[in-house]
């Protein structure tokens, strides 16, 4: 076959978890929780489906979900989105984008990603003929260079894809950022794909920059969010998109033959979950504990910690350790020392590599210090 993707291997998330697998390592590398979800969530899902809500939802997704979606963000960031036209539920976020791009990039259109990038965008946006311009954020503060934002707008310029907090690099857009790209994208046609899986988990007192806090952000965005972080169910693959009606038409475009729709009884599950507010506005505590357990079992380790302000990642640079290159250095960790990481250089498409790898604090404390305990030894 001639393949449309040649530069493609299989994602590192899935070539590290297995070889965690294969060596019995501790596996601090794909982002996900080790432990679970409530049981209230469980039971409303059982709850639905007794109750035969197991046929086809309407395909923008269930009106109570996307009810409870738009008062979410209405609430927290001041933009009510309407619930017919312009809220869609998707089958995680990874589908959210992958549509957006679809829906959206033409071929020869120019899309901006910063890196280091999450895997999934630069394969979504080669697939439709578009260009992926790389803007580097550069270690060790990985801050968006404005300047250079400015330099690399084009007149094809279609998208510019965010994400704040940012995986890998645990960094927090601040609102001078998002003033910054309001300024760079006013009076043109780029639309902004703003991916904010991440939002509630926010530390140190800062506050989520979404684009829906920002009125002409939001005019040109489309938000995506996931359950799958919130509500510590990422396999459950449930997440949404709200956007200005123009810009949902098009993507329930797109939507309608891509997934359709998705999972009926665990949307209503999710909808009876987010009336209580607390559930996503504890998670930044909840993770900040974990973060600051991390880094304090760390710290007399020979690993230099860098700031993780948001997301459930943290960044640690080796250089005191080893001079391998880090996909070298993760599969040492992985199968020498016994805890699975994942390195950074997987999200820049030259691999450029600034010996730094990404350890996810998703976890209990009991993982977290039994693999601090082995990192120490290194
Ligand atoms: N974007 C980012 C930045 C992510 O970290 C992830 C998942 N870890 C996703 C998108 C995909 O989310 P989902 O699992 O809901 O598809
Ligand atoms: N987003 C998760 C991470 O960054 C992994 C998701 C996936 O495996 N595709 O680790």
């Amino acid at each position: 076959v001639v393949s449309r993707l040649p530069a493609v291997g299989t994602t590192i998330f899935t070539v590290m978890s297995r070889m965690a697998q294969e060596c019995g390592a501790i596996n601090l590398s794909q982002g996900y929780p080790d432990f679970n979800a409530g049981d209230v969530l469980f039971e409303r899902v059982a709850h639905w489906m007794r109750a035969g809500h197991n046929q086809y939802p309407p395909m923008a997704g269930v009106a109570v979900l996307r009810e409870a979606i738009a008062r979410k963000i209405e609430t927290l960031y001041g933009t009510a989105y309407d619930v017919d036209s312009e809220i869609t539920v998707t089958a995680g976020a990874t589908q959210a984008l992958f549509t957006a791009v679809a829906a959206l990039v033409h071929p020869g259109d120019e899309v901006i990603v910063f890196e280091p990038v999450y895997d999934s965008y630069a394969p979504a946006i080669e697939l439709q003929g578009g260009k992926v311009v790389r803007l580097r954020l550069a270690a060790p503060d990985y801050r968006p260079d404005w300047a250079a934002v400015a330099a690399a707008i084009s007149p094809r310029t279609r998208m510019i894809m965010i994400n704040s907090p940012h995986n890998p690099t645990a960094t927090v857009w601040t609102a001078d950022d998002m003033a910054q790209l309001a300024a760079l994208t006013r009076d043109t046609g780029i639309v902004v794909v703003s991916d904010e899986v991440y939002e509630h988990i926010v530390f140190d007192g800062a506050r989520h920059e979404s684009c829906a806090r920002h009125p002409e952000l939001a005019a040109r965005s489309l938000i995506v969010s996931s359950f799958g972080k919130t509500y510590h169910i990422t396999g459950w693959k449930v997440g949404y998109v709200a956007a200005p009606r123009e810009l949902m038409a098009e993507f329930r475009k797109v939507h309608q033959f891509n997934v359709f729709t998705v999972n009926t009884p665990v949307q209503y599950a999710l909808a009876d979950y987010m009336a209580d507010p607390g559930r996503h506005l504890g998670l930044a505590a909840f993770y900040q504990a974990k973060r600051d357990f991390f880094r304090a079992a760390l710290a007399a380790s020979r690993f230099e910690l860098l700031p993780s302000r948001g997301t459930y990642f943290q960044l640690a640079r080796y250089a005191a350790i080893s001079e391998r290159p880090d996909t070298a250095f993760c599969e040492y960790l992985t199968r020498e020392v016994g805890v699975a990481a994942i390195p950074v250089s997987a999200f820049f498409a030259d691999g450029h590599d600034d010996r730094v790898v990404r350890f996810c604090f998703a976890k209990n404390e009991d993982t977290l210090a039994r693999a601090c305990e082995r990192l120490q030894r290194v």
